[in-house]
Order: C-alpha cells, then sequence, then structure tokens
C-alpha cells in the first residue's frame, strides 16, 4: 500500500511540476511575476536620489488601512496587515538559508547609471533571504510574500519533500529485508519514510496551490483569467476544501506574519529587562 501511495504521488508531482510549466496552467504561477500589486514606481531603478521625502498617497493594496511603509524589494506602500514582519532572524543563519531575488541583485549590480542606488538595491537584495528547510522569508509586503511563498520557498521545499519519497521508495528495492536496523526491519523504515514525505508532498502541494487561488481571488489587482479552469467559485464543496488547504492570510486584510515563530525572537535589552522585573 505505501509504495502504491509513494508511486502515486510521485506520478502526481511530476504532472504537477510539468503542469505549472505549461504556458495553460503556468499563469497560476507567472501572474505574480510582475507584482501588480505595486502602487508606486520602484525607488532603486530612478535614476536621481529623492531630493526630499515624498508624502505616501497611496492606499495599501492588501487591506482598507491607510498605507504606512514600503516593501524594500518592490517599494509597494503597505499597511501592517500587508506587510510580513519577517521570520526570527536565528532561522535566517542557519542551514537551508538562501537568497531570493539572484535574477534582480545580479541586474542591480551590473547597473552603469547610478552606482549609489545600485549598492543600495543591491544590498536590499542581498538581504532578502529565505530558509528552504523551515520555509520563512525575511520582510516584505503581502504579494511579496507570497509571490516569494508559493512559487520559490514552499514550492522548493515540496521539491525537496517529492525527491525524499521518492528516493526511499526505491531504496527498499535496493535494500533487502535482511538489515535490521535498531530492532525494525530497514525496508519497513524506509517505506515509512517514504509514506511521511509522499503524504507531506501531497499536502505541500495543495497548500500551494489553494493559497495562490485564493490570493488571486481575494485581491481585485490579480487577473482572474490566470486560475485553472477546474476552479468553480460557485462550488461551495470544492471552494471550502481550496479555503481550508489555503494559509489563512492569503485573505485579504489578514496580517501574513507568522506568530507561531515568536517563541524565536530575540527580544531588545530593554524588553528582557521590562520582563526580568
Ligand atoms: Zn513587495
Amino acid at each position: 500500500m505505501t509504495v502504491t501511495l509513494a508511486t502515486g504521488t510521485a506520478m502526481f508531482s511530476m504532472f504537477y511540476f510539468i503542469m505549472l510549466e505549461t504556458d495553460k496552467f503556468g499563469k497560476l504561477r507567472t501572474a505574480f511575476d510582475s507584482r501588480p500589486w505595486r502602487n508606486r514606481e520602484n525607488m532603486y531603478l530612478c535614476t536621481a536620489l529623492p531630493s526630499e521625502v515624498q508624502p505616501f498617497k497611496s492606499s495599501c493594496p492588501f487591506s482598507t488601512k491607510t498605507a504606512k511603509g514600503t516593501c524594500p524589494i518592490c517599494s509597494t506602500c503597505t499597511s501592517r496587515d500587508g506587510y510580513h514582519h519577517g521570520d526570527p532572524k536565528a532561522l535566517h543563519n542557519t542551514v537551508g538559508i538562501a537568497m531570493i531575488e539572484y535574477g534582480m541583485a545580479r541586474k542591480a549590480s551590473e547597473r552603469e547609471d547610478n552606482l549609489l542606488m545600485g549598492r543600495l538595491q543591491l544590498d536590499t537584495l542581498i538581504n532578502y533571504r529565505g530558509n528552504y528547510l523551515f520555509g520563512t522569508i525575511s520582510p516584505s509586503c503581502k504579494g511579496c510574500y507570497y509571490k516569494t511563498w508559493c512559487w520559490n520557498v514552499a514550492y522548493r521545499m515540496a521539491w525537496q519533500s517529492a525527491i525524499v519519497s521518492l528516493n526511499s521508495m526505491l531504496c527498499t528495492f535496493i535494500f533487502g529485508t535482511d538489515i535490521t536496523i535498531f530492532y525494525a526491519d530497514l525496508k519497513n523504515i524506509l517505506l515509512c519514510v517514504s509514506a511521511f514525505f509522499s503524504v507531506s508532498t501531497l499536502c505541500m502541494q495543495l497548500k500551494i496551490i489553494a493559497t495562490a487561488c485564493v490570493f488571486i481571488l481575494e485581491h481585485p489587482f490579480m487577473d482572474n483569467a490566470s486560475l485553472p479552469g477546474w476552479l468553480d467559485v460557485n462550488n461551495t464543496i470544492l471552494m471550502a476544501i481550496v479555503n481550508y488547504f489555503a494559509d489563512p492570510a492569503a485573505k485579504f486584510g489578514v496580517a501574513p506574519t507568522k506568530e507561531y515563530w515568536d517563541w524565536l525572537k530575540e527580544t531588545s535589552p530593554r524588553a528582557r529587562a521590562a520582563k526580568a522585573k
């Protein structure tokens, strides 16, 4: 049964990853590429340095609140609820860490018209990092967060998990039944590992698709034509499943900062002293 489960998931994963590369179904992924939520020009791309601080006139695209801060990546003005405040530094200084916008960073370093702006943008982009083991991302606006989470960090997590599942399943054929580790048969251990990773791959893939669909449906600036054809908004059962798997913060007006990492956050000396009192 476990072999069937792992093989089925491997087949589904292959189909899933190939479909997302096609023009028809890949729109779900490419809809995020142009960052349609942007409400200001990218401040790093202007040729002259801003002479004075410009007041924020735009409203937040992710909530009804007043825009107060700027996304370091796409320069969108957002409110607190439209901003991902980043995950703890402890996770971004450990294994599984990678730079996310490598292409943008390379372009910034090649820039010759305004070296100072290029350097500033390069520094910002080098600090914009994701962790492929924990699925965490540095601070950015909600749009950039979901673009990165769905199609970079979580996408690769699903890849890794699919590979581990398939490899451990294949290893059960290589190792015979006569190898015993910790009083258990190695073949059975590998099958359990395979079952665990195949189920988690499936859950990850469903979560990514559901989150992207809910984000596109909830935000007016996203193109609804990029949604897959099978997604029928009037089908209550299908929408209940999609909403169940989707990240709750993908909805309009919900802050995307994850609170379950709070126990890892470093507190300032003042806050620590106040706590000790
Ligand atoms: Zn952004």
